[in-house]
């Protein structure tokens, strides 16, 4: 069998399953009747090494981000590398101020972070605490003695923490005051970046797909070697458009950290788009990307059109197209 992504023909016990959506998005039972789009089969090279690249994804990502919210499996915590940002957003003195979300039981929950409120005008700036030795050049030397900077921490020690480096670079403080409690059910913020990896990797479930819906033979033509090398190696050859994996909903708003009915599913679907395929993946029914799975095809088309849902409640994946 020849593999959808180095294209080298191996025995087929050289074969791994190869999950549509990444396992850390949900797990599914598929119905046995054709196609089945749960799996496909990919050599076990390209299987390694698309792990390393789901798994980085899975704790840095907006994504990762729902997937702890719903409970989903997996016993990575989730790394605020900064990729994902969370902020309150109700007027008061917290406005700004950015929360993560920590294991609580079975749950998590949203928690405000080790972080300063440097005056701004009539605002604050809010920094976290991990952010701060970076943030010389916020001026943190402007802020004098008689300025009031605000501290919220979840334990006293991570305050003390925030107290020495702004006692570190401002000098001293007039007075220690109390915070008020933040609010218990904050309304949020969320804003992300997508990354040149995470590109890479929905480009993966909009091509594993087509593999599943479409068939092997059909993707293994030489009109996908473009999406292939940027999926495999991240190689944005001259066969793909400028940008081959486009996001075509907001990336910033609102969220209501309790509402997590929204996040019941996904869905991809793949057509024809004049000579180009393209397929659209939105994942906890929230984001939207549009891949760009093979510009210009040469041969006659086939039909493809096809769209799934992915339950994550049921578990279950149904075919709509
Ligand atoms: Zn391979």
């Amino acid at each position: 069998m020849k593999c959808i992504y180095c294209c080298i023909e191996r025995p087929d016990e050289e074969f791994t399953d190869e999950h549509i959506i990444p396992r850390q998005l949900g797990t599914f039972q598929g119905r046995r009747t054709p196609p089945d789009p749960i799996t496909i089969r990919i050599c076990g090279t390209c299987h390694s090494r698309f792990n390393a690249l789901e798994n980085r994804i899975a704790v840095d990502s907006w994504e990762g981000l729902t997937r702890l919210r719903r409970e989903e499996a997996g016993s990575t915590r989730f790394q605020f590398s900064g990729r994902v940002q969370l902020r309150l957003i109700e007027p008061g003195i917290y406005h700004g101020a950015h929360v993560w979300y920590v294991p609580q039981g079975r749950r998590y929950v949203p928690e405000m972070r080790a972080q300063a409120g440097f005056p701004d005008g009539d605002e604050r700036i809010w920094v976290p605490f991990d952010q701060m030795r970076s943030l010389a050049d916020l001026e943190l030397n402007r802020y004098g003695p008689d300025d009031v900077i605000y501290i919220v921490a979840p334990t006293e020690e991570a305050g003390n923490a925030v107290v020495a480096e702004i006692v570190r670079v401002v000098g001293s403080f007039n007075e220690h005051g109390k915070m008020p409690p933040p609010p218990e059910r904050p309304l949020v913020e969320q804003a992300f970046d997508v990354g040149h990896p995470h590109r890479r990797w929905v480009a993966k479930i909009a091509f594993n797909y087509l593999a599943a819906t479409a068939g092997r033979d059909f993707v293994l033509a030489s009109d996908f070697d473009a999406i292939r090398a940027y999926i495999t190696h991240g190689k944005h050859g001259p066969g793909l458009g400028p940008r081959p994996v486009e996001i075509i909903t907001e990336q910033d708003r609102e969220v209501d950290v309790e509402d997590l009915q929204w996040t019941d599913q996904h869905r991809i679907s793949v057509d024809w788009r004049a000579q180009d395929i393209v397929a659209q993946v939105t994942l906890y029914n929230d984001i939207t990307y549009e891949v760009q799975l093979c510009r210009y095809f040469r041969g006659a088309p086939p039909r493809i059109a096809a769209t799934h849902r992915y339950d994550v409640r049921k578990r279950r994946v149904e075919r709509l197209v």
